[in-house]
């Protein structure tokens, strides 16, 4: 069994330093606009700028910056765009904090299976956190990606000659995480999150998916992972026949 996991969210905590980085900048911006309403512009400009900045913090701040530009009908300080810059470069520097359970986790499966890490996002600034989290020796492969969609999975399964059905991701995000794996044919673990970013949002039927699997933390992914070992393999009829 092969097993992936993303990055952000799910081992270490990512999304409490862009809240409090928008937070602060609504601070600066309160005199021109309410915090809720720059939350809003910010993320339809997150959005529209999506296909040109991708994911990440460096994308964040530059949205951040014409957000400003817009709510303040490009009358704002210099010394606020200053301030916007240096709180995107604090986020970039920000020291990486591990979830609970990930080291002990990793440290146990990465002697049992190999591990993949799969994470999208800027490639300098997640190059840089996954050598500060100290993890990088548990993974047999590490693959940071524009994008986290079934095309992507794909590619990652041919490249390391991995059976989707022997496949389980790990990670906080339905839409990047899971859909996309069950999608080719793979199971996936979804450990929720405290926050979610609002691009990241999608519907979905949860563990009512075939190889949908809900974990609270980090710690319960071991055992898990063999309750889905078991599933495939107790009825090699069964799976014999999905591998068509
Ligand atoms: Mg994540």
């Amino acid at each position: 069994m092969h097993i992936a996991f993303d990055a952000d969210d799910t081992l270490w905590h990512n999304e409490p330093i862009f809240d409090l980085t928008q937070g602060h900048i609504a601070e600066l911006l309160k005199e021109w606009v309410p915090a809720d309403e720059l939350g809003e512009k910010l993320n339809h400009l997150e959005r529209r700028n999506l296909r040109l900045f991708g994911y990440g913090a460096k994308g964040f701040t530059l949205s951040l910056i014409e957000s400003a530009l817009e709510v303040t009908r490009g009358e704002i300080p210099n010394a606020i765009i200053q301030q916007i810059l240096d709180a995107g470069k604090a986020m970039i520097e920000h020291p990486v904090e591990l979830l609970p359970g990930v080291v002990e986790t990793l440290e146990r499966l990465a002697s049992q299976h190999p591990l993949l890490l799969i994470t999208k996002g800027e490639l300098f600034h997640q190059e840089t956190k996954v050598a500060r989290s100290g993890l990088a020796e548990s993974f047999a492969g590490i693959e940071i990606v524009s994008e986290k969609d079934e095309a992507t999975y794909r590619r990652i399964l041919d490249r390391y000659a991995i059976d989707a059905e022997r496949f389980v991701m790990v990670g906080n995000s339905v839409k990047s995480d899971i859909l996309p794996v069950l999608q080719i044919g793979g199971n996936a673990i979804h450990i929720p999150y405290d926050s979610n970013w609002e691009l990241d949002k999608i519907e979905h039927r949860g563990a009512e998916e075939e190889g949908f699997f809900v974990a609270e933390s980090m710690f319960e992914v071991p055992n898990m992972l063999q309750e889905i070992a078991a599933l495939g393999w107790q009825t090699p009829v069964a799976a014999a026949n999905r591998g068509k």
